[in-house]
C-alpha cells in the first residue's frame, strides 16, 4: 500500500489533493497539519474523506514546519483522535503523552535527518514499548548498506514496521520495504513537491515501479551508478518488464565507488538478480566478478552483471551494441563492410574502448583522437590502432566518424565535436550521445546526407541485450525506444 503525504498551506488545497489521489487509487493519505498556515480546522479536513487518513504534525527538529508550542501541537493531535482520524503519527518522545483512544491507530515514529544510527535495532525495540500499531523509522542513508539494515528491521519485527532510508541512496528501501513486510511506504503528491529527501511521487511509484505489485516473488534489477538521477535505464527496463508481463522491477541504486563491493555483497539478500553498471563502476566491478565474458575481459569494463546466488557474471553489451549498430548502418555494403575502412573515434574513455574493440574486430583501420594524448596512446596500444592529435582530427579522411565524448550532450546541445564542413557525404556518422538524440553532429551529418547512427540506437540495443541477459527473453524493442523518446530530457527515476 502507498501512503501519499500531502503538505499544503491551505485547507482547500489539502482537501482537493487528498480527494484527487484517492480517486487515482491511493489507499492511505497523510495530512501534514504542520504545513497549514492558519489555525488548523481538523473537522473540515476529515469531513468527507475518501480513504483512511494519517494525521501528522511535525516539529521543525523532525523535519516539519510546526513552529508554535508543543503543547498546542499535542492538543491538535488529540483533537484529530477525538474526531476519529484513522491513524495518528506520534514521535517516540510524545507517544507516552497521548493515550490510545477510540479506533485511531497509533504510528510511533522516529526520524533522523543526519544518519542511520548504529543502534537502530535498540531504537526500534524502545519504540515497540510505546503501544504502537505501527512503528515508523526514517533515517538518512550515507551508505547503501543502511538500506538493508532498515529492511531487516521490518522483516524481523513482530510489530508492523515502516522503515526506510531518506536521501537518494535510500530510494531502494522506499521501493523494497513492502517486499520485506512493511504495511505501506510513503510517496509525495507530485515529484516536484517531496516532503522528505528521496521521496518519489505517487505517479512514479505506481506507473514506473508498480509498487503495489512488488512482492516476495518479484525479481529485482537495477542500475548501479554515482550519480544515478540522470539514468534513463529505469524508465526503459520497467516499461519492458511491464510490457512482457514479468514480475520484475528495475530500481536506481546510487552507490559510491568505494562502496561497490559492500553493495554487491548485499544484493542477494535484497533480491537483486541483475545490474546495469555505469559510471564510475564499469572498470571497478571487474575485480568482484566470478565469471567474465571475453568481450568484457578484453575491454576491461563490464556494464551488465547477473547474479546466480553469490556468483556474479559480467558482460559488456555496450560493445555488442556498437558493433550491431555499425553493421546495421552498413547492411548494403557486403559481408565485411568495415574491413580496411578508416574509422575515426573522438574520445578515449570507456565508450571509446568498446567501440575501438568492436571496430578492430570488424577489420577497420581505427584512428583515435582525444584531448588527452596519454589516454589516446594507451587505448591505441591496447587495440593496435593509430592516433592523431585532437587539434588535427578534422584533417583525417575517415569513412566512419564516431563521437564518444559528451560534446553535444544536454544541456550543451549547441556544441559539436566536428565541424560540418569537414563531414563528407559518404561518411557514416555515429554519435554515442543519446540525450538529445538529434545532436548538432547528427544534424550536420543529416544535412550532408550521411548515414547516421544515434546514441539512442546504441542505448536501446545495449539495453535489449541486457534484458536478454536478465530474463532470457527477447526485449520489446519498440516499447523501450518509445519510452526513451518520451522520457528524454524529463525528470528521472
Ligand atoms: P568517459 O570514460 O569519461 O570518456 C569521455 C571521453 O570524452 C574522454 O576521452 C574525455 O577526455 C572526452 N571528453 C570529455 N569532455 C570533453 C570535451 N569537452 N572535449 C573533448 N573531449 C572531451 O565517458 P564514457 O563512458 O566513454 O562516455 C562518453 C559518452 O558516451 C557519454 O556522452 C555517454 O553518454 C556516451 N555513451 C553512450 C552509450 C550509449 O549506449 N549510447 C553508452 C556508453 C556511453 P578526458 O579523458 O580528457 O576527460
Amino acid at each position: 500500500m502507498i501512503c501519499v503525504s500531502i503538505g499544503r498551506g491551505r485547507h482547500r488545497s489539502m482537501i482537493a489533493e487528498a480527494r484527487h489521489v484517492a480517486e487515482q487509487g491511493a489507499q492511505l493519505v497523510e495530512l501534514r497539519l504542520d504545513y497549514i498556515r492558519r489555525a488548523v480546522n481538523i473537522k473540515r479536513l476529515l469531513a468527507n474523506r475518501r480513504c483512511p487518513i494519517i494525521a501528522t504534525c511535525r516539529r521543525e527538529e523532525d523535519g516539519g514546519k510546526w513552529t508554535a508550542s508543543d503543547a498546542d501541537r499535542l492538543t491538535l493531535l488529540r483533537q484529530a483522535i477525538a474526531e476519529g482520524v484513522d491513524y495518528v503519527d506520534l514521535e517516540e518522545d510524545v507517544a507516552g503523552q497521548i493515550p490510545r483512544y477510540g479506533k485511531t491507530k497509533r504510528i510511533v515514529s522516529y526520524h533522523n535527518f543526519v544518519e542511520t544510527p548504529e543502534d537502530v535495532q535498540s531504537i526500534h525495540d524502545r519504540m515497540c514499548t510505546k503501544d504502537p500499531d505501527i512503528v515508523k523509522i526514517a533515517t538518512l542513508a550515507h551508505h547503501p548498506h543502511d538500506n538493508l539494515r532498515l529492511l531487516r528491521l521490518i522483516e524481523n519485527s513482530s510489530v508492523p514496521t515502516v522503515a526506510f532510508c531518506m536521501g537518494e541512496q535510500g530510494i531502494l528501501s522506499r521501493l523494497l520495504s513492502g517486499r520485506f513486510g512493511a504495511p505501506f511506504t510513503y510517496a509525495t503528491f507530485h515529484e516536484d513537491r517531496a516532503l522528505a529527501p528521496g521521496q518519489l511521487s505517487y505517479r512514479q511509484m505506481t506507473e514506473m515501479y508498480r509498487y503495489t505489485n512488488i512482492s516476495k516473488s518479484t525479481v529485482i534489477y537495477g542500475v548501479v551508478a554515482d550519480p544515478v538521477a540522470h539514468s534513463l535505464s529505469p524508465v526503459i527496463h520497467n516499461a519492458a518488464f511491464q510490457d512482457s508481463g514479468l514480475d520484475m522491477v528495475y530500481i536506481p541504486f546510487r552507490v559510491p565507488l568505494d562502496e561497490l563491493g559492500s553493495f554487491l555483497g548485499d544484493c542477494p539478500e535484497l533480491g537483486i538478480k541483475g545490474l546495469s553498471v555505469t559510471i564510475p563502476h564499469k572498470g571497478e566491478i571487474m575485480q568482484f566478478l566470478d565469471q567474465v565474458d571475453t568481450d568484457a575481459a578484453t575491454i576491461g569494463a563490464c556494464n551488465t552483471a547477473v547474479f546466480n546466488g553469490q556468483q556474479i557474471s559480467g558482460y559488456n553489451t555496450d560493445h555488442q551494441a556498437a558493433v550491431d549498430s555499425l553493421l546495421l548502418a552498413h547492411t548494403s555494403s557486403g559481408a565485411t563492410p568495415l574491413k580496411g575502412k578508416t574509422s575515426l573515434i573522438l574520445g578515449a574513455g570507456g565508450a571509446a574502448s568498446s567501440v575501438a574493440y568492436g571496430l578492430t574486430q570488424l577489420g577497420s583501420d581505427v584512428v583515435i583522437t582525444s584531448r588527452n594524448e596519454e589516454r589516446s596512446n594507451a587505448l591505441a596500444e591496447r587495440f593496435n590502432c593509430r592516433t592523431v592529435p585532437w587539434e588535427e582530427r578534422q584533417n583525417i579522411r575517415a569513412g566512419v566518424l564516431i563521437n564518444t565524448t559528451p560534446i553535444g550532450m544536454h544541456p550543451k546541445v549547441d556544441e559539436s565535436p566536428y565541424e560540418k564542413r569537414h563531414i563528407d557525404r559518404g561518411m557514416v556518422v555515429f554519435d554515442t550521445v543519446y540525450n538529445p538524440e538529434q545532436t548538432l553532429l547528427i544534424k550536420y551529418a543529416r544535412e550532408q546526407n550521411c548515414r547516421v547512427i544515434t546514441g539512442v540506437d546504441m542505448f536501446i540495443r545495449q539495453a535489449e541485450l541486457q534484458f536478454r541477459h536478465f530474463t532470457g527473453q527477447e526485449a520489446p524493442k519498440e516499447v523501450m525506444r518509445n519510452q526513451l523518446k518520451r522520457s528524454t530530457g524529463a525528470a528521472r527515476y
